[in-house]
């Protein structure tokens, strides 16, 4: 049946998009910095930025400068040519980095899906003597990398995805922390071990040094390839470019997404020379590396390399860690955790929910938090926020917390 063409619409037309998530009755209408406003003119102080995407905060002035020169420019020839700001773009990634190549993507499951798809046809090609067919990654308890099929089923979300079963085969799960765990699961089918060097969405959970040193040797002996998810804890996010150079050690492969595009859609995957086997043909997508995406990406590296701003977000991750721990131990909590920017605060009670909603809803301006556990908060501002957002959110959190608990 035709239906008559309409031109007209408002904001509160929220019922035409599916429901994916539970959102709160707000609509967003500008951002900057660390703060959005909403459609009533109310602020909120922003400690969620689109789930660590925008390291530099709500449109930072260098990639509003990027999107309009690129633009003018040209928007998108085709990954079937090359174009500038990727080259330039993979050139400063494998400079800063122990990879000599670079894929774009588009989103952080994307590239995940690359190094999946990586892993397997390098294992094809190098793993196959006597007849071993090796495709099996090991990946974690708790772990996240995405929500497409074979991202899901490589995730460790205990019950997650049974719904859109069967699972894309070829994932088995070990504990973090747990070197043990890992060797009991290597078989003649493995190729590789994939993890999250901070678990996220698992809870803010640090792979430790020796942990991380301890994979390695195990992958080396056993000839598999070492892949590190950095989506969410790479670009910056831990005072550290990628969060692998905190344990001394080099992957083979590894992925970015989130903060490297500081809030555009673009995601990168990244490994060293001798696994680069993929053909033409094999990998590739309609938007993949354009120029648009790719400058912005530019721009945002550009700024996370300038003298002293990594530094900066040691300093300012300290400076929370111990505005979090003063917080935790004035109303009996459990202590906090995390790597630079991306800290996690545990409740010790079931709060969660409950003061991400009283945050919100504070008066005149609200305070954006996320909850990944009912015990748990999880904070991923800008890298570029003050010591004054620092203090002013753990005020508000103080605040609601007293609410909470009298
Ligand atoms: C967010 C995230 C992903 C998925 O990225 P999308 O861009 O949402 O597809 C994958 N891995 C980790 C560690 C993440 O935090």
């Amino acid at each position: 049946m035709n239906k008559p063409l309409h031109n007209e619409f408002t904001r509160y037309d929220t019922d035409s998009l599916l429901t994916i998530t539970n959102r709160p009755p707000l609509v967003f209408t500008e951002g900057q910095g660390m703060w959005l406003t909403d459609h009533n003119g109310k602020r909120y102080l922003d400690y969620l930025q689109g789930w660590a995407v925008n390291c530099l905060g709500h449109s930072p002035a260098c990639i509003q400068q990027a999107l309009v020169e690129q633009s003018a420019k040209v928007i998108n020839p085709s990954p079937a040519f090359y174009n500038e700001p990727s080259i330039a773009l993979a050139s400063l990634l494998t400079k800063n980095s122990c990879f000599d190549r670079v894929f774009f993507a588009n989103s952080g499951a994307e590239a995940n899906e690359g190094a999946i798809k990586l892993a397997r046809k390098w294992g094809k090609l190098h793993k196959n003597a006597a007849g071993e067919n090796r495709y099996e990654i090991i990946t974690f308890d708790h772990s996240f990398h995405g929500r497409t099929l074979a991202t899901m089923s490589a995730s460790g979300k205990a019950g997650w995805g049974s719904m859109f079963a069967p699972q894309v085969p070829g994932f088995t799960h070990a504990h973090l922390n747990d070197l043990a765990s890992v060797a009991a699961l290597i078989t003649n089918k493995t190729v590789a071990v994939m993890l999250e060097p901070v678990q996220g969405e698992g809870g803010v959970i640090p792979a430790t040094k020796e942990f991380m040193q301890g994979l390695r040797a195990l992958t080396e002996k056993h000839g598999l390839l070492l892949i590190v998810d950095e989506v969410q804890a790479g670009m910056g996010r831990t005072g550290k470019l990628f969060a692998y150079e905190l344990s001394d050690i080099e992957p083979d492969i590894m992925t970015l997404g989130k903060g490297i595009g500081g809030g555009v859609p673009l995601s990168a995957l990244l490994c060293k020379e001798k696994y680069a086997c993929f053909e033409p043909g094999d990998q590739g997508g309609t938007y993949n590396g354009n120029p648009l995406m790719t400058a912005v990406g530019l721009a945002v590296l550009n700024t996370l390399l300038a003298p002293g701003f990594l530094q900066s977000v040691i300093d300012k991750g300290a400076y929370l860690q111990s505005g979090l721990e003063k917080l935790s131990a004035k109303h009996g909590m459990e202590g906090e955790r995390g790597e630079g920017l991306l800290r996690a605060l545990k409740l010790g009670s079931d709060i969660g929910g409950k003061i991400v909603e009283m945050a919100r809803d504070m008066e005149p301006v609200g305070l954006l938090l996320n909850s990944p556990r009912p015990d748990l908060l999880r904070f991923m501002p800008a890298l570029n926020l003050s010591i004054g957002e620092i203090d002013q959110m753990l005020e508000m959190l103080d605040e609601v917390v007293k609410i909470i608990k009298s």
